[in-house]
């Protein structure tokens, strides 16, 4: 079984300075966990927080990084450079990206490869909207964007992707899956990383993002098959962050 990993996504929230004053905060009471605990900054944040971090188990990563490895690519940050300033991790394909930024699963798959490239761990989301669930075809919808984008991922050494479940409906809603729907979903893609990957497939971690909180995050996490969660609101604050930490 892999380390569980809580992954906590600020979206756009935290100036550099506030980032800093929220590390320091973390630091001073890290609690006791058996998840190994990592920090999606905003990019501007990632320098600040990679040298306030430099010598802790906490990890950082990034929200987005560019398909591309250099060059004429105007306000697009490389894996490269993401890895310099510390970062373990790059999120691709959030839901919000993908509604808000136009981003298709094989741009994803482009910017998964680049992080892989890069020396990053991805973290790839999926997941279906409302309306998929309410038709009963939330599997295939989520496994069909699953293959799309790992697409340029063909093969895979142990631990080197993370795939994240997130329902677009669960989103900052409030309405988590319940443990039984995660855990489902969860199942179908770890059987369809077997067909992929084959004995790989066991060492990537599959997280459930999606309203967790520390009321609720043992529960999900305790599924065969879930591996930690990806947290959005309940990421700001330090006092919630250590509740989780303290649930796995
Ligand atoms: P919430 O935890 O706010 O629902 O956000 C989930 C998410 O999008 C994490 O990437």
């Amino acid at each position: 079984m892999p380390q569980n990993l809580l992954a906590l996504n600020w979206k756009m929230n935290k100036t550099p300075s506030q980032a800093i004053s929220w590390a320091k905060e973390l630091l001073a009471g890290l609690p006791q966990t058996s998840a190994e605990l990592a920090i999606m900054a905003p990019a501007i944040d990632l320098q600040g927080l990679g040298w306030e971090l430099k010598d802790s188990p906490v990890k950082l990563g990034a929200q987005d990084l560019s398909p591309h490895e250099s060059g004429a690519y105007t306000g697009e940050i490389s894996a490269a450079m993401l890895k310099d300033v510390g970062a373990s991790y790059a999120v691709v394909g959030h839901s919000e990206r993908r509604a808000y930024h136009a981003e298709s699963s094989q741009i994803v798959a482009a910017k998964a490869a680049s992080a892989i490239a890069g020396g990053l761990i991805p973290i790839i989301c999926v997941g279906e909207a409302l309306d998929v669930r309410e038709r009963g075809e939330q599997v295939a919808f989520t496994l069909d964007q699953l293959r799309d984008s790992l697409s340029q991922v063909p093969v895979l050494g142990a631990g080197e992707i993370v795939i994240a479940y997130e329902p677009v409906w669960a989103i900052g809603t409030g309405k988590t899956a319940t443990a039984q729907d995660a855990s489902e979903m969860a199942d179908a893609i770890r059987s369809a990383l077997v067909g992929l990957y084959r004995e790989y497939a066991d060492g990537v971690r599959i997280l459930y993002g999606g309203s967790v909180k520390p009321e609720n995050i043992a529960e999900l996490c305790a599924q065969p098959n879930i591996n930690g969660a990806l947290v959005g609101g309940a990421s700001l604050d330090v006092a919630s962050v250590v509740g989780m930490a303290r649930a796995l």
